[in-house]
């Protein structure tokens, strides 16, 4: 070892000076002696590798007196204190963004958070017996309500409850399914992957793109535990195509004694087509055909907090309750708080996409997500920010989240230029801005998509915009 690295190694700072003078400012209002020590002892062996291992010409830098190591673990402390979870506006037109938290809560979701999540709750408690009761049964009633459903049970998120029906219906057996649904989501979610872990086997039937009812019927035997039928959220196959249809299914699973399983993804209680969109077909329209359990997110087209809802007959549902992995993937009390204040919106369903922000987002005329463009507009050029240079006309959105992959969403964009700065060095900006912007880049300029920003988040767009033009 050279001379300097030598000398630079005797002038690292002692820990006990570190924190003595962290003290003296007030460290442990902050942290621990514990979190405050650790983060000492890393700072200073950071520096100690950091003399060992750096260049020569980098090495004059490194000296670190004990002021400059209190700074830099008082920094990192500071971090720790910060909440990692935050809001953020999404400005990229993809409604149901799985990375950006999918579907915003309802008001009254977060007033029912809030009560149920500040107090004790009857989570598991008959108040009418004065007994144990069970976590599903408050809103299981008004699931069937909505579904036309015999028995519901909630759990974790649909991924959750494809693997406990699958492992239910068919542990040790054969799950049949078309080759064209194999899929995967996204996110390791795959669907022959997810068979495997429920321990049922994958007998797969037909090809690609074609898959009739004979394959189907050849494939049936004292071997199998669940006919399934997976939506094919985020792709379509289209040309020489032919899938069987649910209906032909639950009558050969009727005449075989097999049951029948829908995985349908997004499951939306409302008539998309009322509002020109593609026709999605509702829960209600897949029970209508006797098949046996149904299963779908709560946070994708229903637009509620996160879980997986599994709907059916009576004696399935009773089977799937009682499966030991169940109380694995059980929900947990905040969402089923939500979930019911959510599904409360649907009782007249016409209400749902007037309060429920994501179908609010998917079913909104173009026209007024144009106006909302232009009052952002407005309020952008009486801002007057320096460097920026506004825009705005028609775009296409997106429902994300694996729901309506095929659907052009009609939208509306502000786009913003910068005098002196590349479109994704803005994305970039804006994405550390204190409430963070994300939005779409498009060569030189970046794309705000009102789609998904309200009226009550300009405030925050303006603000972000604003931390570029001082950048
Ligand atoms: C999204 C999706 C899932 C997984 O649901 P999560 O809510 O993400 O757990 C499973 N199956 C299908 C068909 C889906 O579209």
């Amino acid at each position: 070892m050279d001379e300097k690295r030598r000398a630079l190694l005797k002038g690292l700072p002692k820990i006990d000076e570190v924190i003595g003078n962290l003290e003296k400012k007030g460290i442990y209002e902050k942290a621990s002696r514990e979190i405050v020590l650790e983060t000492c002892r890393d700072v200073v062996q950071k520096l100690r590798n950091a003399i060992l291992t750096a260049p020569d010409k980098q090495l004059p830098v490194l000296s670190a007196g004990v002021e400059a190591a209190s700074r830099s673990v008082g920094a990192r402390i500071d971090d720790l204190r910060r909440c990692k979870l935050r809001r953020l506006v999404n400005a990229t037109g993809v409604i149901l963004h799985t990375n950006l938290g999918r579907a915003p809560l309802c008001a009254e979701a977060m007033e029912r958070i809030a009560e149920v999540g500040r107090g004790y709750s009857n989570l598991e408690f008959d108040l009418v017996r004065g007994e144990r009761g069970l976590r599903y049964d408050h809103v299981n009633r008004l699931l069937c309500a909505l579904c036309g459903a015999e028995d519901a049970l909630i759990v974790n998120n649909n991924a959750a409850a494809v693997l406990l029906v699958l492992n239910t219906l068919a542990e040790h057996k054969e799950a049949i399914i078309s080759r064209g649904e194999l899929i995967e989501i996204g996110g390791e979610f795959r669907i022959p992957e997810v068979m495997s872990k429920s321990n049922s086997i994958l007998r797969e039937v037909g090809t690609t793109n074609r898959t009739h009812l004979s394959d189907y019927e050849k494939a049936v035997g004292p071997a199998t535990g669940v006919i399934l039928k997976v939506h094919t959220s985020n792709y379509k196959i289209i040309g020489f195509t032919e899938d069987v249809d649910l209906l032909p299914l639950v009558a050969l699973g009727k005449r075989r004694g097999v049951p029948v399983y829908d995985d349908l993804g997004s499951g939306c209680l409302i008539d998309l087509d009322a509002y020109g969109l593609a026709h999605e077909p509702t829960v209600r329209e897949v029970l209508a055909t006797d098949v046996d359990v149904v299963t779908f997110s709560g946070d994708k087209l229903l637009g509620g907090p996160q879980a997986g809802i599994i709907v059916g007959k009576k004696e399935v549902i009773t089977r799937i309750k009682k499966n030991p992995l169940n109380r694995a993937l059980r929900i947990d009390k905040f969402t089923l708080a939500a979930l019911e204040a959510t599904l409360l919106h649907y009782l007249i369903p016409e209400n749902a996409p007037r309060t429920l922000r994501a179908l609010k987002a998917l079913t909104e005329p173009l026209a007024d997500v144009k106006k909302r463009a232009r009052r952002l507009l407005a309020k952008l050029k009486k801002a007057g920010l320096p460097n920026l240079a506004y825009d705005m006309y028609e775009d296409v959105a997106a429902a994300g989240g694996g729901s309506l992959p095929t659907e052009d969403i009609p939208t509306a964009v502000v786009a913003v230029r910068h005098a002196k700065m590349t479109a994704s060095r803005m994305e970039a900006a804006l994405r550390r801005a204190p409430v963070p912007v994300i939005v779409r880049v498009d060569e030189n300029e970046i794309l705000i998509d009102l789609r998904t920003v309200a009226e009550d988040e300009f405030d925050l767009v303006v603000d972000g915009l604003g931390s570029l033009a001082e950048a």
